[in-house]
C-alpha cells in the first residue's frame, strides 16, 4: 500500500487535475490519495478573515468559492450523476462555511480555534472534486475528511502535532476497511482534531505532514509527495544557477533542509516517516517519468566534508538580551526560548555568552521579540539590541556536524569574499552546519560554497 499526496498547485484548473487523475490511474498498488485545497482557497479563506465583513460579503464569497469549485468539477467530470452528487457534497460544506463565516461577521469575534475551522474548508472542497473526477475515470474513490478518519492532534491552533499513537488506532482500522472493500480514500490534508473534536491545523502546507502521518498509520510501504518541482536541489536555483537535482536524501538531511529554508517540504513531513522507516519519494506532477528525490535510510556517504545541499532563509534578525551574567545562570536561555516559544516566534540558532544571549529569528517576528523580551527585562535582562537584514544558511549532508575541519574550510571560503559570518551552531546536528551572513551576501557566499564544495550525488 502506497500514500500519494497532492499540493494545491496540481489541483489549480481542469488540465493539471487530469495530470492528476492520470498518475492515480496510472498505478495499479493499493493507495490512499492525500491532498490540499485548491491553489489559492486556503489564501482567499485567510484574506477573507483579516477583515471586518458584511452579511452580503459573505454571500459574494461564498458564491466565488462555489463557482470555482463547479468549474473545476465541470471541466473534469463528465457523467451528470457524479456531477449533481459532487455539487450536492459541495453544498453540504459551503452552508457549513456560510453559518461558520456569518458568526463571526455578527459576533465582531474570531478566534484561533475559529481560524483554525474556516481554513479546513478548502480541503473540505477539494477532495469532493477530485473525488468526482477520479470516479468519472472508473476508479473508486471516496471522499474522507481527516476529523472523521481520526487523525488526532495536540490541540495547538495553527501548528498542531499529531498523537501517533491515538490517530494510529483510529486510521488503521479505517483505511484497512477502505481497502478491502476496493475503495481509494481522497483524504482532506492540512488539520486534524483534538480527542474532543476541535479542529486544529498544522501550519501553512501542512498536507506533507498529514500524508506522511497517515503512511505511517496505515504503515504505506511507501510515501509518494508529488510537486510542480523536480524535488530537492543542490542550492535554490535562482541563487545558484548550477544547482542540480538530489536523487537521493537521508532523512535528517531532508529534515534540515526542510526546517532551514528549503520549501520543498513542510518541515515536519519526514518525522512521521522515519519514525516507520517509510521511503518518501518527492516527485513532479508535470514530469511523472522522472523519478524526483527519494528520502530514506539511504547509504550516504559521511566523509563529513561533503555537502550535499545548501537551503537558506534570506529574512532573519538577531535579537541579542544583554545582562550581568547572563550566559552563566542556568535555565535562562531556556526561560528566554520558552517566552519566544510560548508567543509563537521560532528560535533557529542560538548562542551565549556571559553577559549575552544571540537569538536568531525571522525578521518579521522582530518587532514582537523585544515586545516579549521586555517582560523578562527587569529580573536579568538590562537591554536589548537587535540586527536587521542578515541571512541564514545551512548546510547539509550526513557527519558535517561532527567533523571541525569543514568549519574551517567553509569559514576561510566564505572570508575570501570579504563576507563576516556570526553564530555558528554546528553542534545542533550532526547533519546540518547552519551560519548567517549579511542579506547582501547571501547569494556569493551560496554560490561559492555550492562551487567548492557540493559533488553530484554522493
Ligand atoms: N491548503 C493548505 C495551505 O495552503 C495546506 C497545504 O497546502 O498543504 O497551506
Ligand atoms: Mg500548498
Amino acid at each position: 500500500m502506497k500514500v500519494l499526496k497532492f499540493g494545491g498547485s496540481s489541483l489549480k484548473d481542469g488540465p493539471s487535475m487530469k495530470k492528476v487523475g492520470a498518475i492515480i490511474a496510472a498505478d495499479d498498488e493499493e493507495k490512499v490519495v492525500v491532498v490540499s485545497a485548491i491553489q489559492g482557497v486556503t489564501d482567499s479563506l485567510i484574506e477573507f478573515m483579516s477583515e471586518v465583513r458584511q452579511e452580503e460579503d459573505v454571500q459574494r464569497f461564498i458564491r466565488e468559492l462555489r463557482d470555482r469549485h463547479v468549474q473545476i468539477l465541470a471541466d473534469v467530470a463528465g457523467s451528470m450523476y457524479v456531477k449533481q452528487q459532487a455539487v450536492n457534497l459541495l453544498s453540504e460544506k459551503l452552508v457549513r462555511l456560510e453559518r461558520t463565516l456569518y458568526g463571526i461577521t455578527y459576533l465582531e469575534e474570531l478566534t484561533p480555534r475559529t481560524k483554525d475551522l474556516v481554513q479546513s474548508f478548502g480541503e473540505r472542497m477539494s477532495v469532493i472534486v477530485l473525488s468526482a473526477m477520479l470516479q468519472d475515470m472508473g476508479v473508486n474513490a471516496v471522499p474522507v475528511e481527516a476529523d472523521e478518519l481520526g487523525i488526532i492532534t495536540d490541540g495547538q491552533f495553527g501548528s498542531a502535532t499529531v498523537d501517533m499513537e491515538a490517530t494510529r488506532r483510529n486510521v488503521a482500522p479505517r483505511i484497512a476497511d477502505m481497502l478491502a472493500r476496493n475503495e481509494v480514500p481522497v483524504v482532506t490534508g492540512f488539520f486534524g482534531r483534538t480527542p474532543e473534536g476541535v479542529i486544529t491545523l498544522f501550519g501553512r502546507n501542512g498536507t506533507d505532514y498529514s500524508a506522511s502521518v497517515i503512511a505511517n498509520a496505515a504503515d504505506a510501504r511507501s510515501l509518494e509527495i508529488w510537486k510542480d518541482v523536480d524535488g530537492f536541489m543542490s542550492a535554490d536555483p535562482k541563487m545558484v544557477p548550477e544547482a542540480v537535482p538530489i536523487s537521493a536524501l537521508t532523512y535528517e538531511e531532508a529534515a534540515e533542509l526542510s526546517y532551514f529554508g528549503a520549501k520543498v517540504l513542510h518541515p515536519r513531513t519526514v518525522e512521521p516517516a522515519k519514525e516507520r522507516g517509510t521511503v518518501v519519494k518527492v516527485r513532479n506532477v508535470f514530469k511523472p517519468e522522472y523519478e524526483g528525490t527519494a528520502i530514506g535510510d539511504i547509504e550516504a556517504v559521511k566523509d563529513g566534508m561533503t555537502i550535499k545541499s545548501i537551503s537558506s532563509m534570506p529574512n532573519m534578525a538577531m535579537v541579542k538580551a544583554y545582562g550581568p551574567g547572563l550566559g552563566s545562570r542556568s535555565g535562562i536561555l531556556s526561560e528566554i526560548s520558552v517566552l519566544l516559544s510560548d508567543a509563537g516566534i521560532n528560535v533557529y540558532a542560538a548562542a551565549t555568552s556571559q553577559t549575552c544571549i544571540s537569538m536568531l529569528i525571522e525578521e518579521r517576528d522582530l518587532r514582537f521579540a523585544e515586545k516579549v523580551l521586555s517582560k523578562a527585562r527587569s529580573s536579568v535582562v538590562d537591554r536589548i539590541e537587535t540586527m536587521r537584514g542578515l541571512a541564514l544558511l545551512c548546510l547539509v549532508g550526513e557527519g558535517l556536524g561532527q567533523k571541525t575541519g569543514i568549519a574551517g574550510k567553509v569559514f576561510s571560503i566564505v572570508a575570501a569574499n570579504g563576507t563576516n559570518v556570526s553564530l555558528i551552531s554546528a553542534g545542533a546536528s550532526t547533519t546540518a552546519l547552519t551560519f548567517t551572513v549579511r542579506r547582501e551576501d547571501l547569494e556569493l557566499t551560496a554560490r561559492t560554497i555550492h562551487r567548492q564544495l557540493f559533488r553530484p550525488d554522493s
